[in-house]
C-alpha cells in the first residue's frame, strides 16, 4: 500500500558537531552531534513537521477541508498544524486544553497569526480532549465542512512514517551513531527513530505526556520494521519528568544554560532541555559513554521557551550585571 505524502519540509536537516557541549558533559570534542529537527522550515520549525507531512497527505487524499487537532496550550503540533493548514490552504481549529487564558504568548501567538481557531477543553484529561475534538469534528460536519482529526501530537503508525526518513538522513550523516537521544511526548518520533536505527540505537527522554509512553511507541513502531519491538527492549528513561509535562526541573533549567553558553543553541524548557538533562544523566550512569557518537536530536520548541511562565526568569538572571 503506497501512503500520499505532501511536502511541508525543508530537508535533509543539518548535523552539526557541538564539541564545547561534549566537552562540559564529560564526552570527546568528536563524540555528540545535534540534529537540527528545529530547522524543518515551515511555521517556525520542529520535529512535527515531518510527521505532518504523512497525516496531512492522507488528509488531503480524503478531500478534507479542515484541520482538527489537540493538544497543550503550548503545542508545538498545534501550531505547526495552524502552520500547515496555511499553506495548504485549509482552515484549522485546535483543541486545547485549559481555558482562555492571559497570556497568548508563546505558541499561542503564532496559532493566531497564521489564522487557527481555537476551541478550549477546559482542565480535562486525555480522553475529555479526545471527546472535545470529536464534538468540534461533529459540529463542522454539521456545518457542510469536510473535517480531518490529526491525532494527539501528530503521532500515529502513518505520522511515525515522517522519522522513518530522519533515521534514514543520520545513517547516511553518521554511519558510526550509537545513540540518537530524544524526548519522548506522545511517541511517535521515537518510534520512527526505533524502526529506521533500531531499539538499542534510540534513547528516549521522557516529557510526562503520556501515562505509559513505551506502549504508545510501540504500538507506533511494529509496523514499520521487521525487528521485534517490546517494551523491554526500549532504551526510556522517565528520571527527568519531575513534577510533571510542563514544570520547568532544576536539571532542565541547568541543561538549558549549558547548551546556551556552550554552543548558542537555545533548548526549549518542556522537551529539547529534558532531552539534554536526560543524556546528562545517561552519561553520569555509564548508559552514554566516551568514544561514542552520540545525536541529540533537536526536535525544536523554542516559542514555548517564550510561552513558559519561567523564561522570565533567564532574561532577569543573565550571567549577572556589568557594573560600569
Ligand atoms: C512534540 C515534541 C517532541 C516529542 O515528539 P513526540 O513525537 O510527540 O514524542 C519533542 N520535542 C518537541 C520540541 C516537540 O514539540
Amino acid at each position: 500500500m503506497t501512503h500520499p505524502h505532501v511536502p511541508l519540509g525543508t530537508f535533509p536537516t543539518p548535523l552539526e558537531p557541538a564539541p564545547r557541549l561534549a566537552a562540559a558533559l564529560g564526552l570527546g570534542p568528536d563524540d555528540l552531534w545535534v540534529k537540527r529537527d528545529d530547522l524543518t522550515g515551515l511555521g517556525g520549525g520542529g520535529n512535527k513537521i515531518r510527521k505532518l507531512e504523512w497525516t496531512l497527505g492522507a488528509a488531503l487524499a480524503d478531500g478534507a477541508d479542515t484541520l482538527v487537532t489537540t493538544g497543550a496550550p503550548q503545542s508545538n503540533h498545534a501550531r505547526l498544524t495552524a502552520a500547515a493548514g496555511a499553506r495548504l490552504g485549509l482552515a484549522v481549529v485546535l483543541v486545547l486544553r485549559g481555558s482562555p487564558g492571559a497570556s497568548h504568548s508563546g505558541n499561542l501567538a503564532l496559532d493566531g497569526l497564521f489564522g487557527a481557531r481555537l476551541a478550549w477543553a477546559g482542565q480535562v484529561d486525555q480522553a475529555g480532549l479526545d471527546a472535545a475534538a470529536a464534538e468540534v469534528c461533529a459540529r463542522l460536519r454539521a456545518g457542510g465542512a469536510r473535517p480531518a482529526l490529526v491525532p494527539f501530537g501528530g503521532s500515529s503508525v502513518l505520522g511515525a512514517r515522517g522519522y522513518l526518513r530522519c533515521g534514514a538522513e543520520l545513517r547516511e550523516q553518521l554511519p558510526d551513531l550509537r545513540t540518537a537521544v530524544v524526548a519522548l511526548g506522545s511517541g511517535g518520533t521515537m518510534a520512527g527513530l526505533v524502526a529506521a536505527l533500531g531499539s538499542g540505537a534510540v534513547l528516549g527522554i521522557d516529557v510526562g505526556a503520556l501515562a505509559d509512553p513505551a506502549a504508545a511507541v510501540v504500538e507506533f513502531a511494529a509496523p514499520l520494521t521487521s525487528e521485534k519491538v517490546s517494551p523491554e527492549g526500549l532504551r526510556i528513561r522517565r528520571d527527568q519528568v519531575g513534577a510533571g509535562y510542563a514544570v520547568l526541573t532544576g536539571p532542565v533549567r541547568d541543561a538549558l544554560r549549558l547548551a546556551a553558553r556552550t554552543e548558542g543553541l537555545p533548548l526549549d524548557p518542556v522537551y529539547t532541555g529534558r532531552a539534554l538533562a536526560g543524556l546528562q544523566a545517561a552519561i553520569t550512569d555509564g548508559t552514554v559513554r566516551p568514544g561514542e557518537k552520540t545525536v541529540l536530536l533537536h526536535t525544536g520548541g523554542l516559542p514555548g521557551l517564550f510561552g513558559h511562565p519561567d523564561a522570565v526568569g533567564f532574561a532577569e538572571e543573565g550571567a549577572g550585571v556589568f557594573d560600569r
